[in-house]
């Protein structure tokens, strides 16, 4: 029997502010679509959080063996600056300043988002859509909703019409705000004027000349307003209805709140049963801003070139630091944190690779079927990441005692104990071993000790052997470097 029939998952739904049992559209499925990155920059340590929850939750529903399309599109157009109707496109911003084609601009920051994704082990996504390769599913959108008169145009722009919209259905339904508060930030620029009231957002722009990223349509040389196009493929790939709609909270309003109003009016239903918000994070207890200097990028951890850390951390560590915090509370990073989470990471690792070398005994002193069930319910309790790391340090206690002899287990115990622990720490965490790729650490040992046998040679005045060593590792790219306090050496 599949596992999700004999697990209850609750989830919090942001549309109900409540904690739902989950019943996906269609037993056995789950539709996902996550708002994905606007590739004009590195990518955020806030949007590697927000990603990274969804890679929890992906793991999670596939491992209780539910079949999951897990949707995360590339925002490669149309996000322009103030997120709202007006100023430059972001993607655009940057080829002028950089004076390279806007595709370049997409090309580079889609290429170091995935890598830097792959350093934390996410799993990809079933389909990675990009905006730009859905224009004309878009175009067809806009039809529709100016075929229902929910949209307007003006010379060439095109505009959704939010008070007219919001005659019989609830916009603001998922950030409760009311009309009048729903506002969109938009600057005395152009376009402004044309809007017949401040609450509409654009589903279509009219270029200005200098604008390069541009498209035909049935209104003018233009490009899409930003929050059609996850409307665009969303329906695409997942219908007019699917199950979750993902992504950090800072999208509810205006994106999200967006996104139900177009697909509600083109296709004259709610889109989504559940919404899930991640929140945000902070570093050292602030809001992390460049301008500040209270800011770090994802690879910083890993080169260790920041002036908030002391050191370099391997991504697993990262990882399992940021899954020590509930995808909905807010996640502070500091060195001190990360710090003591390194340490709880290699307790993890060095009591699962311990497990392997335990023996069975003929009777259990762990309730090893309780334990397995209090991880379920720490997942099933909507993602709850730390009191699932909680039990599995129960369970790394529990495994330190057998190893020193005063707990024991059966065998059966053993290997559901083995395949539980497997299972939740690699499997659902995502997290790998940093313990097995010790090789720099090999490395660092037989040069110590090559250095050591050069130094007995010197001492023997046995030149043509000290030497050798010296030269042989030299080929080899190592170089030795004699100092006031003995010898270093570096690998070139
Ligand atoms: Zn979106």
């Amino acid at each position: 029997m599949e596992l999700y029939k004999q697990q209850q998952l609750k989830l919090y739904n942001s549309l109900s502010n409540k904690k739902e049992d989950f019943k996906p559209l269609i037993e056995g499925f789950i539709g996902m679509y996550v708002c994905g990155p606007t590739v004009y920059s590195n990518v955020h340590l806030g949007n590697v959080r927000t990603f990274m929850s969804f890679d929890l939750i992906y793991r999670y529903f596939k491992h209780l063996g539910y079949k999951v399309r897990y949707v995360r599109n590339i925002t490669d157009v149309g996000h322009l600056e103030n997120d709202a109707d007006t100023g430059e496109d972001r993607i655009a911003k940057k080829a002028r300043l950089e004076q390279i084609e806007p595709m370049e601009v997409v090309q580079r920051y889609t290429v170091d988002f995935h890598n830097v994704l792959n350093k934390f082990n996410f799993l990809p996504p079933s389909i990675e859509p990009t905006a730009t390769g859905h224009i004309i599913e878009q175009i067809e959108i806009i039809k529709v909703i100016i075929d229902k008169g929910l949209a307007y145009e003006v010379n060439g722009s095109v505009y959704f019409d939010v008070l007219k919209y919001n005659e019989k259905e609830h916009y603001g339904i998922l950030s409760r705000r009311n009309i009048e508060d729903s506002i969109h930030n938009t600057r005395e620029l152009d376009g402004q004027s044309e809007k017949k009231n401040p609450q509409d957002f654009a589903l279509w722009k009219k270029a200005q000349p200098e604008h390069i990223m541009r498209w035909l349509s049935p209104w003018s040389d233009g490009f899409p307003g930003w929050h059609l196009e996850c409307t665009a493929m969303s329906t695409k790939y997942l219908g007019k209805q699917f199950d979750i709609h993902g992504g950090g909270m800072d999208l509810k309003f205006p994106h999200h709140e967006c996104e139900i109003a177009q697909a509600n009016a083109s296709n004259q239903q709610m889109p989504v049963n559940y919404w899930m918000h991640t929140n945000m994070l902070t570093l050292n207890g602030q809001k992390m801003a460049k301008s500040t200097g209270n800011y770090i990028l994802p690879n910083d951890f890993f080169t260790g070139d920041s002036k908030h850390l002391s050191k370099v951390y391997v991504p697993p560590v990262v990882r399992f630091f940021m899954l020590q915090a509930n995808y909905r509370s807010i996640l502070d990073f500091s060195d001190d944190a990360l710090l003591a989470s390194e340490k709880g990471y290699y307790r993890l690792m060095n009591a699962v690779n311990l497990l392997d070398n335990l023996t069975a005994s003929k009777s259990s002193t762990f309730d090893v079927k309780t334990w397995k069930q209090n991880c379920y319910d720490a997942m099933n309790d909507d993602f709850n990441s730390p009191v699932l790391i909680a039990q599995l340090f129960e369970g790394v206690k529990f495994i330190n005692s057998v190893r020193d002899g005063n707990e024991s287990l059966t065998q059966e115990d053993l290997s559901a104990f083995k395949t539980t622990i497997n299972t939740f720490v690699f499997d659902v965490l995502g997290l790998e071993d940093a313990t097995v790729d010790d090789s720099s650490d090999k490395l660092s040992g037989i040069v110590e000790m090559l250095i050591e046998m050069r130094n007995e040679a010197r001492a023997n005045k046995d030149w043509t052997l000290s030497d050798k060593i010296r030269d042989k590792l030299l080929e080899r790219g190592i170089q030795l470097k004699d100092g006031k306090d003995g010898t270093t050496f570096s690998v070139n």
